[in-house]
């Protein structure tokens, strides 16, 4: 198949979110004509990922906005494994990546930050179109390009591209028009994320701005954002959205975290569904996918958004490669290995016995697993190896050595 980069038809990019709009930025940046269509009217604020791993900064800092983004958050030099009962703690330093990466911290920022920055810088390029409100309803390959139907509040038009690349999250209609599978299972409980002011560091002892919080009663995450807590929390499947987000339920949630004398300030409150799911194939001609449009599942150790830059990143290299004609469509295919299949191998599992771990019922195992992460946080080679693995640089690395 001939993908012709430099000629009338630009890359269509459908969704604005960290995914999209990073691919967008890689290939304006690289001469590549984009059109990005967004379905919201303006960027969304929905308050979802906030933890950055030290490669997705490591990439973002060669397309020149690790800085800006970093200046919009809280750069996190460690991260905690907690037993809530006991106090115990295992305190991972991420300054022992030093070696391994230029950022060797997690950095805390709500993910429209990225968004932002993106845009606007977009919005200056000569060879980048973004449009709000243009929500993609269709897609069609055709044999030198591929052709998007696009509703927006004034017309309904088609619009042609010499790809597109679906970054429309979880739902996207590209994948589903695509008729690709979307292999996997959905949890049956939800998770409630709940954020406050209040200083929750003055209830334990140490804590840092990312923990994860053991308990055979109620395990939870504790993540700092700017100057708010977010606190994530299971649910019961037989519980009703209502009394999920109610002002009671979430008071007595944060009650059994921190004992306090009255009302904790609560900010925003969300509800999601929980997935582990992956698209059959992240290519069919000129039909790419990635990020939550190829790949979702559950929040635990922040690799969704993360890894769906690793895919963008992965895809600009090889699309540049295409359009200085150092490669054919063949290397769209090997984008499909490495990003659908490490996601399987590492992203898929380590997710899913994150949310096992921390959901432990056992207090004995739970533990025995507690005692392993002190192991592991207090020797040197150990805890290298971990924060290798946790904090994905191991995965973008192995990507790499797909062919
Ligand atoms: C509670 C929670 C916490 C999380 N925390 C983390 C974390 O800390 N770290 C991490 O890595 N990940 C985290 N994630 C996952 C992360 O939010 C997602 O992986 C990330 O948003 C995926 O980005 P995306 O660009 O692929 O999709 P999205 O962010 O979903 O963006 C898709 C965009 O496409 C647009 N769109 C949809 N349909 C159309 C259409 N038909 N036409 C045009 N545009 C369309 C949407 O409006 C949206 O702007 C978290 C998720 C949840 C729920």
């Amino acid at each position: 198949m001939d993908i012709n980069l430099n000629g009338k038809h630009p890359v269509i990019i459908a969704g604005a979110g960290p995914v999209g709009c990073t691919l967008g930025l890689y290939l304006a940046k690289n001469n590549i004509p984009i059109v990005l269509l967004e379905a919201e009217k303006n960027l969304p604020e929905d308050l979802r990922a906030s933890t950055w791993h030290p490669p997705t900064l490591d990439m973002l800092d060669e397309l020149d906005i690790t800085d800006e983004l970093i200046s919009s958050g809280l750069k996190v030099p460690n991260y905690q494994y907690r037993d809530r009962k006991t106090g115990q703690y295992a305190d991972f330093d991420l300054a022992i990546l030093g070696n391994e990466t230029r950022h060797h911290y997690r950095l805390q920022a709500e993910q429209f930050r990225l968004t932002r920055i993106i845009c606007e810088k977009l919005n200056k390029m000569p060879n980048a179109e973004v449009r709000f409100g243009h929500a993609v309803s269709d897609v069609y390959q055709e044999e030198t390009s591929v052709k998007l139907q696009v509703d927006s509040d004034d017309s309904q038009y088609q619009i042609s591209g010499s790809i597109v690349f679906g970054g429309d999250g979880a739902n996207s209609i590209i994948r589903r028009k695509a008729s690709i599978d979307f292999e996997g299972f959905t949890y049956p409980d939800k998770f409630l994320v709940a954020s406050t002011s209040y200083p929750l560091e003055n209830h334990f002892d140490n804590l840092a701005w990312v923990n994860y919080v053991a308990d055979p009663d109620e395990w939870c995450v504790l993540l700092r954002c700017n100057n708010l807590w977010r606190c994530l929390f299971p649910t019961q499947p037989e519980d009703t959205e209502d009394k999920l987000l109610s002002d009671e339920y979430i008071q007595e949630r944060l009650h059994f975290l921190a004992k306090i004398d009255g009302d904790f300030d609560i900010g925003h409150r969300t509800l999601y569904n929980v997935h582990q799911r992956v698209a059959k194939t992240y290519r069919i001609g000129r039909i790419l996918l990635g990020g939550d449009a190829a790949h979702v599942n559950n929040p635990l150790g922040g690799m969704g958004m993360n890894g769906g830059i690793h895919d963008a990143i992965n895809l600009g290299e090889k699309l540049l490669m295409i359009s200085k004609n150092e490669a054919n469509d063949k290397v769209l295919d090997l984008y499909d290995r490495q990003r659908r299949i490490i996601c399987e191998r590492f992203v898929q599992k380590q997710t899913i016995e994150n949310k096992k771990l921390l959901e432990e019922k056992d207090p004995y195992a739970q533990q025995k697993a507690q005692e392993k992460y002190n192991k592991t946080a207090s020797n040197p080679e150990l805890c290298k190896q971990f924060l290798i693995r946790t904090s994905m640089i191991d995965s973008v690395r192995e990507s790499y050595k797909i062919n």
